[in-house]
């Protein structure tokens, strides 16, 4: 990867005398799903691809940014913002342009290349990595300081306003401070979080593809969004304290919980035990109690399934292909649901076992799943040895 978006910038832009390569890697969500909006917590990991920035400040204004992937370029004065086109790969790299640029942090135009070895549109959450690269290579050159937290926050504006996605903070934060090494679990209402360590041993995280595009996620996500608030209103007539749905307790839900439309009060049971299983997930992570953390995930995908009802037969026949494969410990669909992927902990010996059974989903459904084994997950920086 080094060399060649070293050689892709070289044939740009002449040659790639003083330039400098940052790097931000894709995500995957282990535990914690429909949790952030409800200001609870997240147990996001990075993963070992990533999205590369090579860049070289210019003394004058100009911008110029190729893309390797898309053989494209954009090329502006730094004042004269062309326009967005949400979803387009420049709406990212601009975007972050122009939020640092309004706090006067971009000192000059630049060239710069991107290329990457993350799938796109999988759920690893490319765009998240494409945006913490962008800022990441911005800061190395211009070399204004700004923590990671402040980074992810406003890589998260730039997907509202940029790509008009509404997401949450957990894809920029995994790919801003995620570990290598590490899991990140992240409370999304204080932004506190707490690198666990991950000595899997002979155990993989195994990331399937179900090949389903989202079709059905905005609705259902904004649906989904809205019985949470209906249930938080309930739970506020009782308990003053309630903010979201992270503050009621298990106890509070079974006591009142009753008096909630028969969905709303599933919606919510699955918010609040996943938060737990979220939190119990990591004690087991910590305490290198994989067989818990595995039947954790799975409990969490059930949970998902049948309270939350944002899976779909593809995912559900993924988590039991794999639940069916000697060496399984775990496997629950990551994500907004209706598709994307699966996520899966397995032991090594299960791994060729876990490859094949996926031609069964192949035949039932006419896709081809793409199975990812995390070899190790990459942290994100400015890359110097290369
Ligand atoms: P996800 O974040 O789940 O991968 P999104 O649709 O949110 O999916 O973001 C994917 C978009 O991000 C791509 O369509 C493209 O515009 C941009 N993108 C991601 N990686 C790259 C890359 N390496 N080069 C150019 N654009 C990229
Ligand atoms: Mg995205």
């Amino acid at each position: 990867m080094f060399d060649s978006i070293r050689a892709s910038f070289a044939s740009f832009f002449g040659s790639d005398e003083g330039v400098v390569l940052a790097m931000a890697p894709g995500r995957v969500n282990l535990i914690g799903e429909y949790t952030d909006f409800n200001a609870g917590f997240v147990l996001p990991m990075t993963v070992d691809r990533g999205v590369y920035v090579a860049i070289r400040p210019r003394t004058d204004q100009r911008v110029c940014v190729a893309s390797v992937r898309y053989h494209e370029h954009i090329e502006y004065e730094l004042d004269q913002v062309p326009k967005v086109v949400p979803g387009h790969w420049s709406c990212y790299v601009l975007g972050v342009v122009e939020e640092l640029r309004k706090l006067n942090l971009v000192a000059s135009g630049f060239e710069a290349v991107i290329d990457g070895d993350l799938n796109l549109g999988a759920g690893l959450s490319s765009s998240a990595a494409l945006e913490t690269a962008t800022a990441l290579a911005l800061k190395a050159v211009f070399g204004f300081e700004m923590n990671r937290i402040d980074v992810a926050t406003l890589c998260q504006r730039v997907e509202h306003h940029y790509a008009h996605v509404m997401c949450g903070i957990m894809d920029q934060f995994a790919s801003g401070l995620g570990q290598s090494d590490h899991a990140l679990l992240l409370d999304c209402r204080s932004l506190s979080h707490v690198s666990i360590p991950m000595q899997l041993g002979d155990y993989r995280v195994v990331i399937i593809s179900s090949e389903v595009k989202r079709a059905l996620a905005s609705s259902a996500y904004n649906e989904r969004r809205q019985q949470c608030e209906e249930g938080v209103a309930l739970f506020q007539q009782h308990e003053a304290s309630v903010r979201a749905l992270r503050d009621v307790t298990q106890d509070l839900f079974d006591e009142h919980g009753a008096k909630l439309s028969p969905t709303v009060r599933q919606r919510c049971q699955h918010v609040i035990s996943e938060n737990q299983r979220t939190l119990d997930a990591s004690a087991a992570l910590l305490a290198s109690d994989f067989e818990h953390f595995g039947a954790l995930m799975t409990a969490s995908h059930r949970s998902l399934k049948d309270d939350f009802e944002v899976s779909c037969d593809e995912l559900d026949y993924l988590v039991e292909l794999a639940l069916g494969t000697e060496g399984v410990l775990g496997s629950r669909m990551t994500g907004a649901g209706f598709g994307g992927c699966t996520v899966t902990l397995v032991h090594k010996t299960g791994l060729s076992d876990l490859r094949a059974k996926l031609k069964a989903y192949e035949a039932r459904f006419s896709l081809t799943p793409e199975m990812f084994v995390l070899d190790g997950n990459l942290e994100a920086g400015v890359v110097t040895d290369y």
